[in-house]
């Protein structure tokens, strides 16, 4: 599951700085900050506003402090890098070669590498997957419509 990304969260720029951080949030937070809330909101409006206010200050905190920016800058960037370098290259499901019957049917693509590339009958439920080799770190993508 994808970390809400604290940027989106106070939709500000990457390159945004610590004043325009401060400025965004306090605008945001003006609108559900717990003590602000309309003496006649009801529980589920309090409710909403709460989840939205700590929404709003755990995308700030993570922000302000430059430490946990940098380190979350980082794990971002080293995301990205991964997720382009793993897959190999995309292919559609007919691309593939059937093997096995039944609950054991399998799919089977062959790997540059010399392994192969993998799926069972079970997984073809969800519409793209990104199947690894079993020898080496790639990945290919598959495109599989219903
Ligand atoms: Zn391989």
């Amino acid at each position: 599951m994808a970390v809400p990304d604290p940027y989106i969260i106070l939709g500000i720029d990457r390159s945004a700085n610590e004043r325009e951080i401060k400025i965004r949030y306090q605008q945001l937070v003006r609108k559900c900050h717990p003590d602000k809330l309309h003496p006649d909101s009801t529980p589920i409006q309090r409710a909403e506003a709460t989840e939205e206010f700590h929404k709003l200050s755990s995308a700030y905190q993570l922000l302000i402090n430059k430490d946990s920016r940098l380190k979350y800058d980082v794990e971002q960037k080293s995301n990205e890098v991964t997720e382009k370098s793993i897959i190999n290259e995309t292919i559609s499901l007919n691309e593939m070669i059937l093997s096995g019957e039944g609950e054991r049917r399998e799919y089977v693509y062959d790997c540059r590498c010399g392994g192969v590339y993998t799926i069972s009958a079970g997984e073809l439920l969800k519409e793209e997957l990104i199947v690894p080799c079993d020898t080496c770190s790639l990945n290919v993508q598959v495109i599989h419509s219903h």
